[in-house]
């Protein structure tokens, strides 16, 4: 076996092992398993491509996707590799069977649906296997994001070769994804190991959503390098690139709907360019090396924090000072969360509530963000880092308990059906037609705010919405979520930051 530093200069012409990837490595060649959780960029691919040049037999990729696999190959074949796929569209699947089977290969990369079947295992019999790498393992977990049931029938097959390494990787996995990951491959408790995430150049950012277009150009006022701006769907971000068009920089749209010479051409403008902004959807960035994006920014929720750090950290991969910017509203929440009533299966619901809830509390929080992402990964950070929106700018917090009993209340007595305008009216005592036309205004809850309560309405209700005290239908009408119990019997109380002075944010979003 070849000495692992050796390989690492004379192959990948590195000088030095990165982080976590010289235990990594170490421990694939003394054939134990190992789980590496490994931020994007730290360089996962390395961990099984060196292990499987230096040991007899040939490394097995699972991978997902069968369009990185392909880049994959070929540059693992730039560096001196031999790599080969087994996919619907190999040109000559025989050729590649018969080089794993005489030892000819360092590396053959396979989809999980593949690796699976009856066929695959046979041919396995007659190959000699350096390790089984198992990438974007969070897959195998109904706690990660990103399921796949095939992931789960993997386990058969690596126990058909019980003295092969297994290197099983993720950039995004929670803590309670990393137990599950380890359980359903086989991995022992101590073969986890896990690389730093915080990014330390990047400043956190997040705000309620107030105009998109003015604040999103008010940031690029700010930062005038490269950015990416991600939108939900394909029209936003059509509406956006539109919005945010700028006499001084370029700004594109990028998302799967458009066509792929199209898609192509933008990707490869903004990799050239020094000021573009992208609008996208998050279809754009995987695979993409562009180390001097300056800020990214979200113009609604991202699906989870797992998916919000992966994005954001297409930002300042250089080291520079990078901005990640979130701006959301409470109908982001109001969506999602409709969205896992309705099109999630029904045992996967739990999951999902819970990591829409994490992200809930990240959005709200008036402590500092990296720690809440750190925190989120399982590891312990300092309590402030002095580089994100919170740590800067202290937020001023109030208790709205009372605000929030009372707004819960008033959806209460009208029947769980009338939006915040409509609540707001009637906690306010204003007895507009539509107030009398329902009878609202004999309430009890009739103008029981004093006007201090009444400005907070709208925030305190976003804060319900993100925390699942309040459901939204699609047109706005507020009901009880399982929250509401707890706030209205005084179980737990509600504290917000106190929420900007809409004319400031106004002037400083138009700039003038
Ligand atoms: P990941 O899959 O974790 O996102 P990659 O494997 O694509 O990351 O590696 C990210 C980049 O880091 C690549 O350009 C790779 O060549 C580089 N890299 C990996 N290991 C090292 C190292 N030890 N020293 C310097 N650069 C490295
Ligand atoms: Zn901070």
């Amino acid at each position: 076996m070849t000495d692992p530093h050796h390989l690492l200069h004379h192959i990948f012409g590195f000088s030095e092992f990165r982080g976590i990837q010289e235990a990594v490595v170490e421990r694939t060649l003394s054939g134990h398993s190992t789980l590496a959780v490994m931020p994007t960029g730290a360089g996962k691919s390395l961990c099984y491509q060196l292990p499987a040049k230096a040991a007899r037999g040939t490394g097995i990729v699972i991978s997902p996707l069968i369009a990185l696999m392909h880049d994959q190959v070929r540059s693992a074949d730039a560096l001196g590799i031999r790599a080969a796929s087994l996919t619907s569209v190999t040109e000559d699947p025989r050729a590649v069977r018969d080089a794993l089977r005489d030892g000819q290969l360092d590396l053959l990369y396979v989809a999980p649906e593949r690796a699976t079947t009856e066929g695959f295992s046979r041919l396995l019999q007659e190959a000699a296997i350096a390790l089984f790498a198992i990438d974007e393992a969070h897959c195998v977990s109904e706690w990660g994001h990103d399921f796949r049931p095939d992931y789960r029938l993997l386990r058969p097959l690596l126990d058909e070769h019980r003295e092969v390494p297994r290197l099983a990787l993720t950039a995004t996995a929670d803590k309670r994804t990393r137990e599950d990951i380890l359980v359903q491959l086989g991995i022992p408790e101590d073969g986890l190991m896990v690389a730093g995430f915080d990014r330390p150049n990047i400043r956190y950012h997040v705000r309620p959503r107030d105009g998109i277009g003015s604040q999103v150009k008010a940031l690029m006022r700010a930062e005038e390098g490269p950015g990416i701006v991600y939108a939900t769907s394909r029209a936003a971000t059509e509406k956006l690139a539109e919005q945010l068009t700028s006499a001084t920089r370029p700004v594109l749209a990028y998302h799967a709907g458009l066509e792929p010479p199209v898609r192509a051409r933008n990707q490869a403008a903004f990799v050239d360019s020094e000021s573009m902004v992208m609008a996208a959807t998050i279809a754009f960035g995987m695979g993409i090396d562009k180390p001097d994006v300056r800020f990214v920014a979200h113009a609604g929720i991202p699906k989870s924090i797992e998916a919000y750090y992966q994005e954001t950290g297409r930002a300042g991969r250089d080291g520079d000072p990078s901005e990640a910017w979130l701006f959301w509203g409470a109908e982001d929440f109001a969506r999602a969360r409709r969205r896992i009533e309705t099109e999630v299966e029904p045992d996967r619901r739990h999951g999902e509530r819970e990591r829409l809830n994490a992200l809930a509390a990240f959005v709200e929080a008036a402590t500092c963000r990296r720690a809440i992402l750190l925190r989120h990964f399982g590891e312990e950070p300092p309590e402030t880092c002095g580089n994100c929106d919170n740590c800067l700018n202290p937020p001023e917090t109030i208790d709205v308990t009372e605000v929030a009993r009372k707004l819960l209340s008033a959806a209460f007595r009208t029947e769980m059906r009338f939006g915040v305008a409509h609540l707001a009216a009637v906690l306010g005592g204003d007895d507009n037609e539509k107030v009398r036309q329902f009878g609202h205004h004999k309430l009890s809850v009739f103008g029981i705010m004093t006007a201090e309560e009444l400005a907070l309405v709208r925030p305190v209700a976003r804060s319900l919405l993100a925390r699942d005290a309040l459901r939204a239908d699609d047109y706005g009408g507020l009901s009880f979520g399982p929250a509401a119990k707890a706030i209205l019997k005084g179980e737990a109380s509600v504290v917000i930051a106190v929420p900007p002075k809409r004319a400031r944010s106004r002037s400083r979003g138009e700039g003038d």
